[in-house]
């Protein structure tokens, strides 16, 4: 069975002294322990929600990482860095960083070998923007993100994929059910076809946008969605409604 998974993704939000309470209201909860719990803060911070974790089942996450181990690369941080401040994860592929900062499948998938080389788990992100999905091209887009890594990458034990449609990202409409787990099933198939069954079976399909409190529960029934990957509500008190969703 593959664990049920929860990463709050910070983006650029916080302060040492936001993180510090995020972090102590985890310390002071009893989580449970069919769930994997990984925070994603600002890298300034990996090092400080580290030393403040409690509980040690939780882990920490980077949101980026170069494909370096070190060098003339100012402003960039790399994944043996990562490592050493204290995480064990790194999101890759954000659409933030896709659309904004225009990385491309290459350069993300670059990165991903660099990152699971170095130790790190991948939290590696996929999905359409409004306007693909309003023309029918949902798998398309996410099974070319897929293929980018799929070429380079052929063990992924240590990749988590979230599936996050741009349009459900911050803006408070999430996929349906329904939606979302066709959509998990189909990226499921696609993982079977290019890795096999046995791997495509273990991989867990993460959804993310627009998650809450209230409306993790809907999601119970998806054979397919292993978890969540949380923006906006995992800087609140109900990330910890999102991670118990499954009580
Ligand atoms: P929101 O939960 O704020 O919609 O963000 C989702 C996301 O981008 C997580 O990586």
């Amino acid at each position: 069975a593959r664990k049920f998974f929860v990463g709050g993704n910070f983006k650029m939000n916080g302060s040492r002294a936001s993180i510090k309470k995020i972090v102590e209201d985890l310390n002071n909860v009893d989580l449970p322990s069919d769930v994997e719990v990984v925070i994603a803060p600002p890298a300034l911070y990996i090092h400080c929600a580290k030393e403040l974790l409690k509980n040690l089942e939780i882990k920490v996450a980077a949101q980026n990482a170069f494909p370096k181990p070190s060098g003339a690369y100012t402003g960039e941080i790399s994944a043996p860095q990562i490592k050493d401040a204290g995480a064990d994860w790194v999101i890759l592929g954000h659409s933030e960083r896709r659309t904004i900062i225009k990385e491309s499948d290459e350069f993300v998938a670059e990165k991903t070998v660099h990152a699971l080389e170095n130790g790190l788990g991948v939290i590696l992100c996929i999905g359409e923007l409004l306007e693909e999905r309003d023309t029918g091209m949902t798998l398309v887009v996410c099974n070319r993100q897929l293929d980018a890594v799929i070429d380079k990458v052929k063990d992924w034990s240590n990749i988590v994929i979230a599936y996050e449609p741009v349009w459900a990202i911050g803006t408070g409409l999430a996929a349906t059910p329904e939606d979302a787990q066709s959509t998990h099933a189909e990226i499921r198939q696609y993982l079977a076809e290019k890795l096999g069954e046995d791997q495509a079976s273990k991989i867990r399909i993460l959804y993310g946008g627009s998650v809450n409190g209230k409306n993790a529960k809907s999601f119970n029934a998806c054979p397919d969605i292993d978890g969540y990957l949380v923006g906006g509500a995992s800087l609140k008190p109900e990330f910890i409604d999102i991670i118990k969703s499954r009580e």
